[in-house]
Order: structure tokens, then C-alpha cells, then sequence
């Protein structure tokens, strides 16, 4: 047990969040003991039920508490063009702002051999399994244009045309350095209209 009094414990706590460092965790542990106690129970009640049960799709490995995501389950979306994301969040991006009815394939993350992502901790090998069945026509890659997110592309290009599948980046109005979930809604909508083969 820890002697550490609880109003330290809920302050270091609060720090975890990125962009919340001591002074807004102070901030917001005494608002929710001044007057938020009751919002403050029901997030902490939502906070774990979410961490306990929410795991990742067995298809494309985005956020869900089925075994397969709402997007892999449905027979209304085109299973022949799949588009690679780094992150759960750029396929919400990518829902909210265009009419893509394809697949997705969520890395979780871009290659950095030196932080130790390599393609297998991406589910790469899974990828290419998947482009050697057969369904997949077009791999669409919308992973960021960074330095990592265009090394990630690179192999992801020879995966598929290792696979024999069709393979375009979406390019157009996505800044050079830039992450997908900072790109506005119909920026991201032309981007993905106008990619192209590479
Ligand atoms: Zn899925």
C-alpha cells in the first residue's frame, strides 16, 4: 500500500494524459473534488470498463469490443481496396470525410526500427497474408508524410507488389512531415479521390 496521501496519488495519475502536466493535473483533481464528483465517478467508472474491455479487431486491428470492428463485420463494404492507417483515429478521420467504402488495415503506429517497430510489431506479416488471398485488389496507403510514415509506404508498396495488388498513396493537400489527424476533413476527402499509383 502506498503512504502517498490520495489527493498525490490522483494528481500523479492525472499526469498520464499527454499535454497534462503537474499544474493542469492539480487543476483538474481539485475541480472534480470541488464541484465534479459526480462526472468524475462516471469517468472513472467508463475509464476502466473501457481499458478492461475494449481490444483490437482480429481483421484489421482497429479499437472494438467484438472480436471483429462494425466496418470488417459489414457486408455493404467493398472488400477488394483496402487503405492502411497508422492509427485508429485516421479511420475515424477518413469516415467522417469521405465516402471510402473499402476495408482498412490499422498499423498502429509507422516502422522505427530504432524504437523497436518493426513489421511484424506493425502486423505486417498479416497484411501480406491477407494481399496473398486474393480479395484484395488496390491497397490504398494513407499513412503519414513523415519521414517513418513514407519508409512505412515503401514497404508497404513491395508487400503488395509482392502480392501482385495494385498499390496508391493518397498525396494531394497531405503536408510534407505531416500526420493524417491533423489534415481537415475535405482536404483528406480530395487526397484520398485523387491518389495515385506509385
Ligand atoms: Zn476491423
Amino acid at each position: 500500500m502506498s503512504t502517498q496521501p490520495l489527493l498525490e496519488q490522483l494528481i500523479e495519475a492525472l499526469q498520464c494524459q499527454p499535454g497534462i502536466g503537474p499544474k493542469s493535473a492539480q487543476r483538474i483533481a481539485y475541480h472534480l473534488l470541488e464541484r465534479d464528483r459526480e462526472r468524475g465517478l462516471k469517468l472513472s467508472r467508463v475509464m476502466a470498463e473501457s481499458l478492461q474491455r475494449i481490444g483490437q479487431c482480429g481483421s484489421c486491428r482497429t479499437f472494438t469490443e467484438a472480436e471483429l470492428c462494425a466496418i470488417c463485420a459489414s457486408t455493404q463494404r467493398d472488400a477488394t481496396t483496402l487503405c492502411v492507417v497508422e492509427n485508429p483515429m485516421d479511420v475515424a478521420s477518413i469516415e467522417t470525410a469521405s465516402g471510402y467504402r473499402g476495408k482498412y488495415f490499422v498499423l498502429m503506429g509507422h516502422l522505427s526500427p530504432i524504437d523497436g517497430i518493426t513489421p511484424e510489431v506493425l502486423g505486417l506479416h498479416l497484411l501480406e497474408q491477407r494481399l496473398q488471398a486474393g480479395t484484395v485488389q488496390e491497397l490504398i496507403v494513407a499513412t503519414g508524410t513523415t519521414m517513418e510514415g513514407e519508409a512505412t509506404a515503401h514497404y508497404l508498396r513491395d508487400i503488395a507488389g509482392r502480392a501482385g495488388v495494385r498499390a496508391s498513396r493518397i498525396a494531394y493537400g497531405v503536408p510534407m512531415g505531416g500526420e493524417l489527424e491533423f489534415v481537415d476533413g475535405s482536404t483528406l476527402s480530395h487526397a484520398i479521390a485523387s491518389r495515385r499509383e506509385y
